[in-house]
């Protein structure tokens, strides 16, 4: 069998909330990547890439003619090939982890469907028949209205009052419902202030604390791994084994959370599974953004590794996320099913992609969303933020 093709398809997607179709202008920069791979065997692959998806297009493209005529089957020949072209380009990045991702998903998919067999028979078989879901609230409203939906784990965001808003909604949901918290990972805390609402955070048990300082603050981590008994999470920003290593190495976190759109696909997420089993520390892929055909990849490896923990949805995502994909997979009771169809068991409506085209793909805190923000220096859009009015952060 050989590779004859490449398509991609980018399209823009709504946020949760906004409508099918926002007035024009009203709508955000959110956009998926999908791509398909032909075969002469008349199989054809389906992946997803994120990464910063317009600019992962024009990656696709470029590395095209590395893959046709090669086997599709030959998943660690091709993403050796991919990963040493790119050499040039910087090795670790997310866009080039974005191409190999979106690519390696599609070959897997050819294989499965090849074999006639789901991906996850192909990842050493199946632990479980449905993987736990987390969805997204800030508010005690929020949070109620997905466990009345049988969710079972919510995760909150923001720097802003991060101590009070946990304690809100723990008080809201009792102790049956594990809560995570993400506080984004810009530089916005000191570790020594990361650290101080970590231990803050201990008596309300969160799931996790994910990205508490920059990803790339390993001496950050260090420090508030050493001062807080809570579990640490991080790694969406990162991309392969290479990326996600000194995380997992230096015991940096207990769960790691390479995204399925551009950690390097199958082939790098099974290696970083196994790089994190090794040190006790579980899986939790980052996905919640992500369009649909990276949520059928995660559950497809989650349902194959031991240290899997919780899959990120927006259980309320935008509606045409469902008019993307076919079949829409629906959470059950806090769960979503494995697929049992042959690859990754779905495919995209291509019509429906093809008639939202993108908008534009990046954006910056504006004066009314930069909430995180000291008051009064939202214009300056600081990444490394200013150390005043440090109160806000540990009101309980
Ligand atoms: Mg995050």
């Amino acid at each position: 069998m050989k590779i004859t093709a490449l398509k991609t398809f980018l399209m823009h997607a709504e946020w949760p909330g906004a409508p099918l179709d926002p007035a024009p202008g009203a709508s955000g920069t959110r956009n998926w990547l999908f791509l398909k791979i032909e075969t002469d065997a008349g199989i054809t692959g389906i992946g997803e890439c994120s990464g910063w998806p317009r600019v992962v297009e024009t990656a696709l493209s470029d590395l095209t003619p590395l893959l046709v005529g090669e086997d599709p089957r030959n998943t660690e020949l091709i993403a050796q090939k991919l990963t040493i072209a790119m050499m040039g380009h910087g090795m670790i990045g997310t866009v080039g982890g974005g191409a190999l991702t979106g690519i390696d998903m599609a070959l897997w998919d050819i294989k499965g469907k090849a074999l006639g067999v789901p991906v996850w028979m192909l990842l050493g078989g199946k632990l479980r028949d449905r993987i736990p879901i987390y969805s997204h609230a800030n508010t005690p409203a929020q949070a109620l209205a997905l466990k009345a939906r049988g969710i079972k784990a919510i995760k909150c965001g923001g720097v802003g009052d991060p101590v009070r808003k946990f304690a809100d909604l723990r008080e809201a949901v009792g102790d049956d419902v594990d809560i995570a918290i993400d506080l984004h990972g810009p530089p916005w805390l000191t570790p020594a202030d990361a650290a101080r609402v970590a231990r803050a955070l201990e008596p309300y048990d969160p799931l996790w604390i994910e990205d508490p300082v920059a990803p790339e603050n390993l001496d950050g981590y260090r420090r508030i791994r050493d001062a807080a008994h809570v579990p640490l999470a991080a790694g969406e920003r990162m991309a392969t084994i290479f990326g996600e290593r000194q995380l997992i190495e230096e015991d940096l976190v207990d769960v790691i959370q390479p995204d399925t759109g551009r950690a390097g696909g199958f082939t790098q997420m099974k290696k970083i599974a196994g790089m994190a089993e090794a040190h006790y520390i579980q899986v939790a892929p980052h996905s919640g953004s992500l369009g649909p055909v990276a949520e059928y990849a995660a559950l497809h490896l989650l349902a194959s590794i031991p240290n899997g923990l919780i899959l990120e949805r927006f259980d309320d995502d935008w509606a045409g996320r469902v008019r993307t994909i076919l079949p829409h997979p629906v959470a059950r009771d806090g769960f979503l099913d494995v697929p049992d169809a042959p690859g990754l068991g779905c495919d995209i409506d291509e019509d429906f992609v093809l008639s939202r085209p993108t908008r534009g793909n990046v954006s910056a805190p504006s004066e009314k969303s930069g909430s995180e923000y000291l008051p009064g220096t939202a214009r300056e859009h600081l990444h490394v933020q200013s150390r005043l009015g440090r109160r806000r952060y540990f009101n309980a």
